[in-house]
Order: structure tokens, then sequence, then C-alpha cells
């Protein structure tokens, strides 16, 4: 496939997706859209909900690699006008994935299989435990993710065989005390003293330095009444890490310190895991083609090496739940400012045809290789 020909598709199929964006689970008209092109390209795709899966078969049968693009916009802005953007970049994606379609409809691979997974509702942390529940993991050998990087963890036109997405978990906390006239505050149990005991407890808490991690207090609410002892707040935390394992520590030492510091106060205390990421865990066979395909299609000076970042992303569900799966995930230099989930986001499109040609080429490798 010719330079330009990629340059015009992918900017095509990123203009049209760009002007739909839909939030998680409601990525009808996307869906429409990947359907539709996949459909003219011969594919039969398979649709379960928003979520599309189309396969290409190679030349010669080999190993069936996957190639994950999520689908879900963001919602921006307050009150009266709340708008929808692809401000997390799903949009180039998508993009790459069905650019990928058309030139290994025209150009098979020589051995393998390809599949395309289009995967909703990635920043609710769903889509990925979904897909994996339609059983599109079970015979895939290898699974590979991509993520626009912003321009100050990735240059324009660089790319990164592996982003280390941190272990993310939500807690919130809800203390309840006992009422009472503010007057008389040693006939009730202030559900606020509770709380900042709890916030103190967890703010105490400690891991080893070398490894990177953070727990804190992201809101805290308690009805307002100047003159009464509050008998209810609401605790909201937030933790990282870098390790699964780690993770584990931190929600386990977290949910003891607040019980013990609640009950210190006198309150009662419900602790709960509102949600949760689990951090990467690649394979050094996926990301050593990645890699190999970056210095191939773009030359040795775009790769870069892994990136560790805080944020999440529920590709790594994948893992957990298939766990015969082997994983990487591209990171694409394209000039991205101000930053990821910013309403006025931009990017250079021109780094989506490279990123096409890397994923193609990680691909011929890996679907390639002798079946174990
Ligand atoms: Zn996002
Ligand atoms: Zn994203």
């Amino acid at each position: 496939m010719t330079e330009d020909r990629l340059a015009q598709l992918t900017a095509g199929h990123w203009r049209a997706l760009n002007a739909i964006p839909e939030p998680a689970l409601a990525e009808h008209r996307t869906a429409e859209y990947i359907e539709g092109h996949l459909d003219r390209l011969g594919l039969s795709p398979c649709r379960r909900g928003t979520a599309v899966r189309a396969d290409i078969d190679g030349v010669c049968p080999g190993r069936t690699v996957a190639v994950r693009a999520d689908m879900d916009g963001l919602w921006h802005g307050g009150d009266g006008e709340r708008r929808l953007c692809h401000s997390c970049g799903h949009d180039a994606h998508m993009a790459v994935a069905l650019a990928l379609a058309e030139m290994l409809v025209t150009t098979p691979l020589p051995a393998g299989r390809l599949r395309l997974i289009f995967q909703p509702a990635e920043e609710t942390a769903q889509g990925a435990v979904q897909v994996a529940g339609y059983g599109w993991l079970d015979d895939v050998h290898c699974l590979l993710g991509m993520h626009l990087r912003p321009a100050d963890e990735l240059a324009g036109g660089c790319f990164s065989p592996a982003v280390h997405h941190g272990a993310t978990r939500q807690f919130v906390a809800e203390i309840t005390g006992q009422p009472a006239h503010a007057a008389r505050p040693h006939l009730g149990v202030s559900a606020v003293d509770a709380g900042v005991l709890v916030v103190q407890a967890i703010n105490s808490l400690r891991f080893p330095p070398a490894l990177a991690w953070s727990v804190k207090c992201t809101a805290f609410n308690s009805p307002a009444t100047a003159n009464i002892i509050p008998d209810r707040a609401v605790l909201s935390f937030d933790a990282r890490a870098q390790h699964n394992r780690l993770i584990e520590q931190i929600a386990e030492k977290a949910e003891a310190a607040a019980a013990m510091a609640a009950r210190a106060g006198g309150a009662e205390l419900v602790w709960r895991c509102q949600s949760a990421l689990p951090a990467a865990e690649y394979d050094d066979q996926c990301v050593a083609a990645l890699s190999a395909a970056i210095v191939a299609q773009a030359g040795e000076s775009a790769l870069h090496p892994p990136i560790v970042t805080p944020g999440g992303d529920d590709f790594h569900f994948c893992r957990q739940l298939c766990p015969h799966l082997k994983t990487a995930f591209l990171g694409i230099g394209c000039d991205l400012r101000p930053g990821l989930h910013h309403p006025s986001m931009t990017f250079d499109l021109a780094a989506l045809p490279a990123a096409v040609r890397v994923l193609a080429g990680a691909a011929r490798i890996l679907g390639g290789e002798k079946q174990q």
C-alpha cells in the first residue's frame, strides 16, 4: 500500500470517527461505521453490543494475533455545556485498526491470522472484560494494544513497544457516627473527626520507596450544618502502583488502617472498592516483535524505550482473565498536546500511517512464529 493511500485512509477514518464521539457502551454510530467499513472489505465482521470483531487470514496457518482498538469518547464541560469528544484519541486507534484491515486484505500476512477487536467502554473499564466474556480472546496467542502518548512522554514520530500502565484502585469509605447538638459534642460521634483519623491513618502507610505507588484521599463529603455534630461522612481514596502485587498490599493495608482509625474515633465504617484496573504485564517476545517492527518501519531513531506511566488502561484485564495471552502495547508519539483527556487535545495525524505499518510488521513476526 502506498504511503499516500495509507495517509488518506488513516486521516479519512479519523475525521469520520472524530465527528461522532459517543460515550462508553453507547458507541452505536461508531460501531456501525466500523462494521460498514469491514463489510465493504469483505470481512464479515461480528458484532456484540457495540463491540466489533473481524478476522483476516494470512496465506499459511500460524498464530492468531489480535489488535485491540478502544472506541469511546469522553464527556467534557460543566453545567449546560457538556459535550462529548475524543480527547483520549480512541478515534485515532480505530482509524489505525481500520487502515490495518485494508492493508492486510490487500497484502495478507504470510502466516497466521489477524483479529481486529474494536472494544467499547475503555474509559469506564467495562469493555475489555466484556470482550473477554464474549470468548473473542480464547484462541488469540498475542494481543497488541496501542495508545497515543502525550508529547512530553514520547516525541512525535517515535514509538515505544511497551507502555507500562500502573494498577489503580478507587475506594469509598462511608463513616457513620452519632448526631448531637454542637453545644453537646460529648453526646455524639463526629463522622468528620473519625474521617480525619481515617485520612491520617492512610497517609501514614509506607511501602518500599523503590517501587512507584501512591494512596491519597480525593474526596471528603459530609452534610454541613454548622451547629450539628455530623453523623455521616463519605470519603474517596485513589491508589496507584506499578505492580499488581503491590496494589493488593496497598488495598489490604488501607482497608485495615481505615477500619482501625474509624473505630478509634468511635464511628462505624463501611469500606468498598469502587473500581480497579490491573497493571501491565507484557510478554518479552511480543515487546521484541514490536521493537523490531518499529525499527524496520520507522527507523532505529524512532524506537523509544518502554514507558512507565501512572495512567491505567482496561486492556490489562485481558491478560488477567485469559492468562494464556501474550501482550504488548504500542505507544504512538504524535506531538499530542496539551494532554490526554484535555478537551482541546490535538495531535499530528501524520504519525498514524507509520503506526499501521508497525502493527502490521509485528503481526507478520508474531503470526509466523511456530505454534507452541
Ligand atoms: Zn482515556
Ligand atoms: Zn484512552
